[in-house]
């Protein structure tokens, strides 16, 4: 046996299918080109490139010295857990009691919790493609099967009509992603009102991902499908956190907010599984949700005049066909057509990924990964700077291809 099946075969069968993921790997490959000496560029990036805001900050030290750094209630503590409940009534017009709350270590341990919570085995769980990359992940770990309900065409979104089409019998739930990674796509009410009729005619659960929530621009707002009516709110699992609003994806903080006998159930798995998520990101996270919001209008004014910027970049190249990004910090071209007129063996999105790693030294993410061949993924979550030296690399080295 080489040492490398030997080392497998210690591994579940389950963990063994996970697939590793693409973004961060891209972004290990960056940070290694990097020390290497090379000057990358990296649009591979999924938090802001901005630091945490200086209060919050200083609410996470003041807590250390307070001395909170104790276990704390399971679900998080009580001020947060109402801030929280606060916060989806003031933004998103949502009514949950602080009970209906709970906190976890992400939005994606949240997201994990909520799976587990609700899918039995052999449920079908739709998601719209382009997909975040851990949703079927996750979906199938659980033993759930992921059901891919492709976008309409020219668009990055799902009508009632695809969605219907997918539909089976085992049909359990769907998941939804808006402002969306990694398209930028926001659904509009009147969308969300056509998509909650099917869902509410086949009784589908909703995991609704709404973390870029407050990175929406232009004329798009963001609306929570839960807020359309109670039934629809009896049916969603809203999924939240502090990571991209307030730039702090290291310190760990996520919510769902759900039906009481949901929440209650979240909360049993957790208090079996990490018990409270950090005492200190809790405060942190609580000095966020109630705190001023100067930083949080900064950053998002910066990313939207750099989505301005991109979108004008991209739709100048020929061949490049974009659906332009309406919320969260992500561009998605189409490159199809320059792949297929390409003469240097570049025959998919992975073979551009890493062309342009190669040659150009930028790094975008393939569209593979999300579920769309023939796209990458364009984080603007970088220094002005960095994206327009990177958007003119890109340029010359697509002419070159
Ligand atoms: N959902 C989506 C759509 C995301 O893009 C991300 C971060 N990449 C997450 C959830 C996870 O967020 P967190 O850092 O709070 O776990």
């Amino acid at each position: 046996m080489k040492p490398d099946t030997l080392k497998r075969s210690r591994i579940s069968a389950r963990v063994q299918a996970l697939k590793p993921s693409e973004t961060l790997a891209l972004g290990a490959r960056a940070r290694e080109l990097r020390a290497q000496g090379h000057s990358v560029i990296s649009f591979a990036a999924g938090e802001p490139d901005f630091d945490t805001p200086d209060d919050v900050r200083e609410a996470g030290i003041a807590a250390i010295r307070a001395g909170h750094t104790r276990y704390t209630a399971v679900a998080g503590v009580p001020e947060l857990r109402a801030a929280i409940a606060e916060n989806l009534k003031r933004e998103n017009g949502l009514t949950y009691a602080p009970g209906q709350i709970v906190v976890s270590n992400g939005a994606k341990h949240a997201i994990w919790n909520a799976f587990l919570t609700l899918l039995e085995p052999g449920d079908q769980v739709l998601i719209p493609v382009p997909y975040w990359v851990t949703f079927p992940e996750l979906v199938r770990f659980v033993g759930g099967e992921p059901v891919l309900v492709p976008a309409r065409p020219g668009s990055m979104k799902i009508g009632p009509e695809e969605l219907t089409r997918a539909i089976t019998a085992r049909s359990k739930m769907l998941v939804l992603n808006s402002p969306n990674n990694p398209s930028g796509a926001v659904y509009s009410r009147e969308e969300l009102l056509a998509i909650g009729e099917v869902v509410r005619r086949h009784g589908l659960y909703v995991l609704s991902d709404e973390i870029y929530e407050q990175l929406v621009f232009g004329e798009a707002r963001h609306v929570s499908i839960a807020s359309l009516d109670a039934e629809l709110r009896d049916h969603t699992i809203v999924i939240g956190g502090v990571s991209k609003t307030w730039a702090m994806t290291g310190w760990r903080i996520g919510y769902a907010a759900a039906p009481p006998d949901l929440a209650e159930g979240i909360e049993r798995l957790q208090s079996q599984s990490t018990s409270n998520p950090s005492s200190v990101s809790q405060f942190a996270a609580l000095r966020a949700f109630t705190g001023p919001r100067d930083s949080v209008r900064a950053m998002r004014e910066c990313f939207a005049r750099r989505r301005d910027y991109v979108v004008q970049r991209l739709h100048a190249l020929k061949g490049v066909r974009l659906v332009p990004p309406e919320g969260a910090f992500y561009a998605f071209p189409d490159l199809s057509e320059r792949i297929g007129a390409a003469r240097n063996g570049v025959h998919d999105s992975a073979g551009l990924s890493n062309y342009l790693i190669d040659e150009a030294k930028i790094v975008c993410v393939p569209g593979s990964a999300f579920g769309m061949e023939g796209h990458l993924r364009l984080s603007y979550a970088i220094g002005d700077r960095e994206i327009e030296e990177g958007l003119n690399r890109l340029e010359t080295a697509l002419d070159r291809m």
